[in-house]
């Protein structure tokens, strides 16, 4: 047995910053002392700051589906109409959170792989002039496709409705000007592109979306939106806090803005263009058909292969976890993360490990054809900018 690393590749959770969980050991602190109000009111500041938006920031210690019930229970009253765009498993979650609440939904549906077009959602608005709310993914994790939340943001915003976008995955992996694009609610969670465990959730919210507040009804408790923003203002939390995740965020955020999350995203860019051409490259087919995700690359396994025969290898081989489709794609597809604290260095091991499984099944492929084509991408990144330095 030779020594084999534990590597996190999967899209949440992402490896984490060491920054990040050096800080946590300081975590024996009382949330109600000035102490941690600092460190609070910090992580609420660098929030704002690094998602580039004048709206409250507000945080929630839950996975990213707590702050996505958050919104709906929140921002709608009963029975009202909201439209969801769903094209994987995380738009269905919308769905689902929103009939859960007794909202009444308009679905637009597009087949796995696909992405809902700017088109549908302007025609689903004129046909029900009466809807509340659109909701849809900036990134669908669970099929590597992106939408044009900038086209949807558009046309939501000439109507009565507020837009509500699930950027779990989204921030940080591509742009998003929250104000500038009428993103009125946007959700983050903090074990994707912020490089920390688990745990925590984050919604922006613009004047729009809180004049909603003042007057839905839907039940609420723990996610109650007004009152944490009171709290918020007094530098706490309203109910007891992860204190050790604040403080991982607090560090993970002060390297986020140390090296710019223009940068951030800019990596996430590269290292999904250098995945996608090394897949090409090996001759494996990607799962999107529309405008992939910088977040995750979706990739079909060999035809006649279950993918989850990759996964197994990747863990069994290199201590590695990567993600198998989920639902009804488990089997046909995995999924390459690089997002967060994701570097060249990962996915040329990555797709180097991606040879070494395919060969050994069966699926012969030239060693380093697709190492080349990831090298092939950094080095005209890397040498252009050495080039503009020089
Ligand atoms: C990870 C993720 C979520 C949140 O899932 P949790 O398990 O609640 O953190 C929601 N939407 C997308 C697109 C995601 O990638």
């Amino acid at each position: 047995m030779h020594i084999r690393k534990q590597r996190l590749l999967t899209p949440g959770p992402t490896p984490l910053y060491p920054g990040a969980l050096q800080a946590m050991m300081a975590s024996d602190i009382h949330h109600r002392t000035e102490d941690f109000r600092r460190v609070y009111q910090a992580a609420l500041r660098d929030l704002k700051e690094v998602l580039g938006t004048s709206h409250d920031v507000l945080v929630f210690c839950s996975s990213g589906t707590g702050a996505m019930e958050a919104a709906v229970s929140n921002l709608f009253s009963r029975g009202e109409k909201v439209i969801c765009c769903s094209a994987g498993k995380f738009g269905e979650r919308w769905v689902e959170i929103a009939r859960a609440f007794g909202l009444e939904t308009v679905v637009l549906e597009a087949e796995y792989g696909r992405a809902v077009s700017v088109e549908r959602v302007a025609e689903a608005l004129a046909a029900h002039p009466d809807a509340r709310g659109v909701f849809v993914q900036a990134s669908e994790t669970s099929t590597g496709v992106a939408h044009d939340v900038r086209g949807m943001g558009e046309v939501v915003a000439r109507t009565e409705a507020i837009f509500v976008v699930d950027a779990i995955t989204g921030i940080g992996t591509m742009p998003l000007d929250i104000d500038g694009w009428g993103l009125d609610v946007v959700v983050g969670g903090s074990q994707k592109a912020f490089m920390i465990p688990p745990g925590l959730s984050f919604i922006t919210l613009s004047p729009k979306a809180w004049q909603r507040a003042e007057t839905a009804n839907l039940p609420h408790y723990y996610f109650d939106l007004k009152k944490e923003k009171k709290n918020a203002e007094k530098g706490e939390s309203s109910w007891t806090p992860s204190t050790a995740l604040l403080l991982a965020l607090g560090a993970a955020l002060n390297y986020i803005k140390q090296i710019g999350m223009d940068k951030l995203i800019e990596n996430a860019q590269l290292l999904a263009r250098a995945t996608r051409e090394a897949v090409r490259e090996l001759g494996l087919e990607l799962f999107a058909q529309d405008t992939p995700a910088a977040s995750v690359t979706a990739v079909k396994a060999p035809a006649g292969w279950d993918s989850g025969l990759i996964v197994k290898e990747f863990r069994n081989r290199f201590g590695a976890i990567i993600a198998n489709g989920q639902g009804v794609m488990r089997g046909k597809i995995f999924r390459i993360a690089h997002l967060g604290y994701f570097d060249f260095a990962d996915i040329f091991a990555i797709i180097a490990g991606l040879e070494i499984i395919l060969n050994a099944h069966g699926f012969p492929v030239r060693y380093g054809t697709g190492v080349a084509a990831a090298q092939k991408v950094y080095a005209e990144a890397a040498f252009a900018r050495e080039a503009a330095l020089a």
